[in-house]
């Protein structure tokens, strides 16, 4: 595989190296939990801007959401982003969960609408009492506590949902104007639709950074059953890559890395230099991934 070129942005004194964040997900179990902290553990030497923890579908995993933001933050040095979503809460629950993540020293949400509560594809209903809108979202979690930074999602193929591109570009600059310092973006596979909505994004006069989500599939079936109900496109190209291999995960998970590192390295070469990693909790791809973009552990970077 190639070296890969370093895009320009200071991540560390005198380096020029990209600036990643890592996506968790709440673990279920013991041992999921177990997983999830070995795979912390592991990549928190690479010393990430921030790393999120999502939360389930209808706030079906609030408590979890909650306990392990609280344990990142207990137990490492990492800062914390938790996900929240408008779905199946009134605005007074959903400020208490932003109050208490305050309280707990959470200063970074990343900021949802949510699927609707019958699954993607069904239509979506309001709380009675919630919160209308991602953007209403932002504007009440800037309302309570300013110092909160927030994030929110981008959809470069845009959002199913969305009836067009300025329909889907119209609710980012509601975001933005709300008070959104980011957009994560859904994930993608096909670099030029990301560039090409950059340009509408931008040609809106919207300027925060538009980080693009990049997802290593560790196990391309489910991955892509997965992500196209997202609204997500999987090219052929790419499952060319993954046939044959479905008993084959060792061979998989190199052919994995391989086309996420070929992503990555193609978007730093345009100069993107901020990447966040969806990690499905698991860390040898992210590792190996941020190791080509010349990521080491504690700062030991390789000179750009
Ligand atoms: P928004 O940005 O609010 O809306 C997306 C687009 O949909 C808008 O541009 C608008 O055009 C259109 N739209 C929105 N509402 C309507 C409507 N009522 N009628 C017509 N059009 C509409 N989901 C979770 O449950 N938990 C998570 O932790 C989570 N994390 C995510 C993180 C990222 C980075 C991303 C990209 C997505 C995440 N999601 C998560 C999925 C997200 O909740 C869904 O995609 C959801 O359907 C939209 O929420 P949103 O805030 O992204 O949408």
């Amino acid at each position: 595989m190639t070296e890969i070129t370093p895009a320009p942005q200071d991540r560390h004194a005198g380096q020029k190296l990209p600036a990643i964040s890592f996506e968790f997900f709440p673990p279920k179990t013991e041992e999921m939990e177990r997983s999830l902290w070995e795979t912390i553990k592991r990549l928190a030497p690479l010393e990430p801007s921030f790393v999120s923890v999502t939360y389930g579908a209808g706030g079906s995993t609030r408590e979890r959401t909650h306990s392990t933001i609280t344990r990142i933050l207990s137990e490492t040095s990492l800062l914390p982003a938790a996900h929240l979503t408008c779905v199946g809460a009134s605005r007074g629950e959903i400020d208490d969960i932003v109050g208490r993540y305050y309280d707990a020293g959470v200063r970074h949400i990343v900021a949802l609408r949510g699927d609707p509560s019958g699954g993607i594809g069904t239509a979506y209903t309001t709380h009675p009492d919630g919160y209308r809108t991602s953007a209403d979202l932002v504007a009440g979690i800037k309302r309570q506590h300013g110092d909160i930074e927030v994030s929110v999602s981008a959809y470069p193929e845009k959002h199913p949902e969305s009836r067009d591109f300025d329909a889907d570009i119209d609710m980012l600059k509601a975001k933005v104007d709300a008070g959104a310092a980011r957009a994560i973006t859904q994930v993608f596979f096909d670099n030029d639709l990301y560039f090409r909505y950059l340009d509408r994004v931008r040609a809106r006069g919207i300027e925060i950074p538009i980080v693009p989500g990049i997802m290593p599939m560790h196990n391309f079936k489910q991955a892509r059953a997965f992500v196209t109900r997202a609204g997500t496109t999987v090219p052929n190209w790419l499952a060319e890559k993954f046939e044959g291999l479905d008993d084959d995960p060792e061979t998989r998970k190199l052919v994995a890395a391989t086309v996420a590192a070929g992503q990555v390295q193609k978007l730093a070469k345009h100069g993107i230099d901020t990447f966040h990693f969806y990690t499905m909790n698991r860390a040898d791809l992210v590792f190996a991934i941020s190791h080509l973009l010349g990521i080491r552990p504690n700062g030991a970077q390789k000179a750009a």
